[in-house]
């Protein structure tokens, strides 16, 4: 798409004068930042039915969500070691696979994750059905605050998106969503087994597909000492 701009655009700089060309490459380049900044957000697709005000609930979590997304991007990318270290330990322990943790960041910023309705009955906070690809959020998610709200999204959109997972099996493999993980499988939440994945070395190649690891590192990054520079760096650079 970028590209066909920027050819579009050099046929017609011999033909029209420099003041023209150099309006016409502004505008290109505006709307090649505007269609970037268009690609790099997570979005939901849906839910077509429902209220408009739990639409409005679902779409804000998931705006907040990007915010704590494009927050993790920048900070293990760009900002220094000290800002984010710590924080990624706490999420994932010293094992993990860095890069693999920086490539499901990259695979959710240019992420869609899709709903039909917008409250399933009976569900507690949220859920990835695998068989319809669509993800559900339950009663707890539209009465809990809007970090929980984020954090949720954060969670079953990665399952959506990046093929993240809750269980690992006792070889540290992870076990994909919808199937039913083997005896003696750990589950990877942060209030269940996550402590015992980041101990062990053997879970560090795979650790980084752990869904609720980007749930504690995206709220812990957001409400730390060093989220302020963070927040400025990212608002330098864009
Ligand atoms: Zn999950």
């Amino acid at each position: 798409m970028n590209c066909r701009i920027r050819t579009f655009e050099t046929n017609h700089l011999s033909t029209i004068s420099k003041p023209m060309a150099f309006k016409s490459l502004t505008i290109s380049f505006l709307c090649y930042l505007c269609f970037s900044r268009a690609v790099l957000a997570l979005r939901v697709i849906g839910p077509a039915q429902g209220s408009f005000a739990k639409k409005q609930i679902i779409k804000d979590a998931t705006a907040l969500a990007d915010a704590r997304l494009s927050a993790m991007e920048y900070a293990l990318n760009h900002a220094s070691e000290a800002c984010w270290r710590a924080h990624m330990e706490n999420a994932f322990g010293r094992y993990a696979n860095l890069n693999g943790i920086r490539t499901v960041i990259q695979q959710f910023r240019n992420g869609r994750y899709r709903m039909e309705e917008p409250e399933s009955k009976g569900l507690g906070m949220g859920h990835y059905d695998t068989a319809q690809d669509v993800v559900e959020f339950g009663h707890s998610f539209f009465t809990s605050g809007v970090e929980i709200r984020a954090g949720a999204v954060m969670h079953e959109a990665s399952h959506a998106i990046a093929r993240t997972v809750d269980h690992f099996t006792p070889q540290g493999q992870p076990v994909p969503q919808g199937q039913t993980p083997p005896p003696g499988s750990v589950l990877g939440y942060v209030d269940s087994k996550l402590d015992v994945l980041k101990a062990n070395p053997l879970f560090g190649p795979t650790i980084h597909l752990n869904a609720d690891s980007y749930r504690l590192l995206a709220h812990t990054l957001a409400t730390s000492l060093s989220a302020p520079l963070v927040r400025r760096g990212l608002e330098g650079e864009t």
